[in-house]
């Protein structure tokens, strides 16, 4: 599943596809959502922005396409004014003279007014997204002490979009091993340094990935490893689906492992186990 950086890049090229452009039409998949297709044809993008994994289409006409792509929705934005070859199913499209926004195999879509974008339970039960700019450490930090998540296991946590919104599988292995960290944690169990380098890295990881396209390695260290002719799945990340390989700190070896039937990787020299 995309998590927050891959949502606000989407957002971001279907966004400089839209806004403020001429719209020519606009087009529904599910039958429920058709009767909005005359009044948003005829209107025009204002904004698109992301929250958590969830994505904003804002229309002049005072209404709002909600999206989240679940497990399979892919946006695509088109070159020209012409379909891709693709089997999914077509389930939201923008059209403007030049180019096209075309939202695929997505399952959550709403169509809601301005005013009532907060109430889709959705949106509503966010927590802080992990992109906004007011997300800051010290704030991570204080949700992290509370008695709401402080004894919660961080592997759920880290998942859980109440706790921080946007953050998936592969954002939460990265920030437990920046953060040196063992996966089977919980805040309470960390020390306050540890608390620190977690609101830290909660922070930091989602921002490099959006940055990056998805890399949550050192970008220096990334970048050395390209020119030594290593794949993009190599030096993407630092732990996560590196299971056997060298730990790009220490060189022990990276562990894959399972938490709540999602995937985790840690290293078990940079990330040591709890002392029971
Ligand atoms: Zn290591």
């Amino acid at each position: 599943m995309p998590e927050g950086p891959e949502i606000r890049r989407a957002a971001d090229r279907v966004a400089k596809a839209v806004v403020g452009a001429e719209i020519t039409g606009v087009e529904f998949g599910l039958p429920a959502l058709t009767q909005y297709q005359a009044e948003l044809s005829t209107s025009e993008v204002t904004e698109v922005t992301t929250r958590g994994k969830g994505m904003l289409t804002r229309f002049a006409c005072g209404l709002t396409v909600f999206s989240h792509n679940q497990l399979y929705g892919k946006w695509m934005v088109t070159a020209k004014p012409q379909l891709p070859t693709t089997r999914r199913s077509l389930r939201f499209a923008i059209y403007t003279p030049k180019r096209w926004a075309l939202l695929y195999s997505a399952s959550t879509i709403e169509v809601v007014p301005d005013g009532a974008v907060e109430e889709i339970p959705f949106i509503a039960g966010l927590g802080p997204d992990c992109l906004d700019r007011l997300t800051t450490p010290a704030k991570v930090r204080r949700r992290l002490s509370s008695r709401r998540f402080h004894r919660r296991g961080l592997t759920a946590l880290l998942l859980d979009q109440s706790f921080i919104a946007g953050l998936g599988n592969y954002l939460r292995s990265e920030i437990l091993f920046e953060a040196g960290v063992h996966p089977d944690l919980r805040p309470v169990d960390c020390t306050e340094a540890q608390r620190a380098a977690l609101a830290k890295a909660i922070v930091a990881m989602p921002r490099r990935s959006y940055k990056t396209g998805g890399i949550t390695t050192d970008p220096k260290l990334a970048e050395a490893l390209k020119e030594q002719g290593h794949r993009r799945r190599d030096y993407r990340h630092w732990v996560f689906r590196r299971g056997g390989q060298p730990c790009y700190r220490c060189g022990d070896t990276v562990v894959d492992g399972e938490h709540g039937g999602r995937r985790t990787s840690h290293c078990p020299t940079c990330q040591p186990p709890p002392q029971r």
